[in-house]
């Protein structure tokens, strides 16, 4: 009120309510920015001396407050054209930034170009006789469809929006900007926001509910199970942050598990099932085989009293040819019996040992989402883990983490000359190697292709060197025979240590500037970065 008082020569009282209205009326939606813009207008009162000139501020609007373009300011501002961006002038709160930020203003300003600056004071704004005028019907309409887009959805409030919009739009542009049509347009825009934060809040919200079903569903899950390298795989991606390309990774990979978890979970059941008839049918042989013999034993008692009673020497003859017989039949029944049942256990045996097979591969599923298929060491999803797990460690305890990047010289070549099963063979075998004569704490994986990452804890750089060079001294050994040759491979390293605060991929991006040095100093040798 004091500043509103206080006279000044750019300044005058009809300006100053000009400001405060367009501060106003551009700021509703938030109040910080509103104390913010009003201080600074207030401020720039304060500085209004009589040598300041003000130029390209706009005209104060004729909007039935009194408060009519044409006093001494404006004649101020005829004269002098190039102090525009001095501090507190009042075209400052009507900048490009500004207006982007406030729809009235931005519709208003284009209904003064379309419509021959009927909305008198901010022609002056927008330049209506500038070279840009016509354009504004155009960014409007770009703007209104840019907004459109955004509200496209299902939702009803959304398409209330959109028809509202399109129909304030289609005013502006056919009977240019008044000062309701300018607030109608702003309360639009402030709905839209409303509901786009809405929206965008709910994504957040789906993203938080992902990453509380991935920690229940781990938290089920029993230790070795399938679901456990799902659910890990799921979670590193959240942590990462929702983006339709990660989002959808994590989808093809538990698509593609779940379906061989079907499949495997299918071919276990047959064979349990199958397992089960055999182990029926064993029992079905044993209790016919002691039918035939309990029906040998009555007859062994039946001969008995025969004999008992037999009173010559033929009849006894009979009676003991008949048993012989009956045993004979006996014994080969049971030899067929032992026969049929050692070949059925064998069939069971089997079959017992690929339901077991197959619960294995169930359960490996868990790690596969973390293991490279090729070559059985970690893929590019185990190592972040690792990765992640000694970042954790860092920050409690800061430690050098060296972090090397390995890449096959001339690999193209091999593939070309042996052939890519040799190719696949020089990758098993380099990664097997390696393993093993890493420490128990270091890690290896294949980050892609022919590409190697080593994670070595507690490394300083020259230590980490001395592991690579050791690493390649080993390979001065054949790495395999291929059709009774043996086949040499030497690989190029960039190693670096890793710097807390930065992710892996920076890391190894430095890494890949010194292994790119390695290569064009003459390969089979690890720089560092
Ligand atoms: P440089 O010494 O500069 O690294 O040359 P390079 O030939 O090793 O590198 P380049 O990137 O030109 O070729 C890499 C080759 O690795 C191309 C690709 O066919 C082969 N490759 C990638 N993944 C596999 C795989 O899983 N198996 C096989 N056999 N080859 C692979
Ligand atoms: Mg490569
Ligand atoms: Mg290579």
């Amino acid at each position: 009120m004091r500043g509103l008082e206080r006279g000044g020569r750019q300044w005058t009282l009809a300006r100053k309510k000009d400001g405060v209205l367009r501060v106003l009326s551009s700021n509703r939606s938030d109040p910080q920015r509103l104390t913010l813009r009003l201080r600074q207008l207030v401020g720039s009162w304060d500085g209004d001396t009589s040598d300041v000139r003000v130029e390209t501020q706009p005209a104060p609007l004729d909007d039935g407050l009194g408060n009519g373009p044409g006093d001494a300011a404006r004649d101020a501002a005829d004269q002098d054209d190039d102090e525009d961006d001095r501090a507190g002038t009042p075209s400052q709160f009507f900048n490009d930034e500004e207006a982007a930020q406030a729809p009235a203003e931005v519709a208003a300003s284009i209904a003064g170009a379309a419509s021959g600056a009927r909305y008198g004071g901010l022609d002056t704004l927008i330049g209506s006789n500038g070279p840009g005028a016509q354009s504004w019907p155009e960014v409007a309409t770009h703007l209104n469809g840019t907004v459109r887009h955004a509200l496209a959805s299902d939702d009803v409030r959304a398409q209330e929006l959109i028809t509202e919009l399109a129909q304030a739009h289609a005013e502006i542009v056919r009977d240019g900007a008044t000062p309701e049509r300018a607030a109608q347009m702003d309360a639009l825009c402030i709905r839209a926001r409303r509901w786009l934060d809405h929206r965008g809040h709910a994504f957040t919200e789906l993203g938080k509910l992902c990453a509380e079903l991935t920690g229940s569903l781990a938290d089920l899950a029993e230790d070795d199970s399938w679901a456990q390298g799902q659910c890990e795989a799921m979670g590193q991606t959240l942590a990462q942050g929702l983006t339709a390309r990660s989002v959808r990774s994590v989808s093809e990979l538990l698509h593609s598990t779940r379906e061989r978890q079907h499949s495997l979970r299918a071919e276990r059941g047959r064979a349990r099932d199958a397992l089960k008839g055999l182990i029926n049918r064993m029992l079905q042989e044993l209790g016919e085989l002691g039918q035939h013999t309990d029906r040998f034993s009555d007859s062994v008692g039946k001969y008995a009293e025969v004999i008992e009673q037999a009173d010559t020497l033929e009849s006894l003859a009979g009676v003991v040819r008949e048993m012989v017989e009956e045993s004979r039949s006996v014994q080969s029944l049971v030899q067929r019996t032992q026969g049929r049942l050692r070949d059925e256990h064998d069939r069971a045996s089997q079959l017992a040992e690929r339901v077991e097979q197959l619960e294995g591969e169930l359960r490996k599923l868990s790690s596969e989402v973390q293991t490279d298929q090729l070559t059985q060491i970690a893929n590019r999803r185990g190592l972040i883990s690792t990765f992640e797990t000694e970042r954790a460690k860092l920050e409690r305890d800061p430690k050098p983490l060296a972090l090397a990047l390995l890449d096959i010289d001339n690999f193209k070549k091999l593939n070309d000359n042996l052939g890519h099963a040799a190719g696949d063979e020089a990758l098993k075998s380099l990664a097997a190697r390696v393993s093993g004569l890493l420490r128990p704490g270091d890690k290896v994986g294949r980050w892609g292709g022919e590409e190697f990452v080593l994670i070595l804890p507690e490394a300083p750089l020259e230590e980490a060197q001395a592991v690579l060079l050791r690493l390649q001294r080993s390979l001065s050994a054949s790495l395999f025979m291929h059709e009774g040759r043996d086949v040499f491979v030497t690989f190029s390293a960039g190693v670096t240590l890793f710097r807390l605060g930065e992710t892996m991929e920076q890391a190894l991006d430095r890494a890949d500037e010194a292994l790119y040095e390695a290569k064009r100093t003459g390969k089979n040798r690890a720089c560092v970065a």
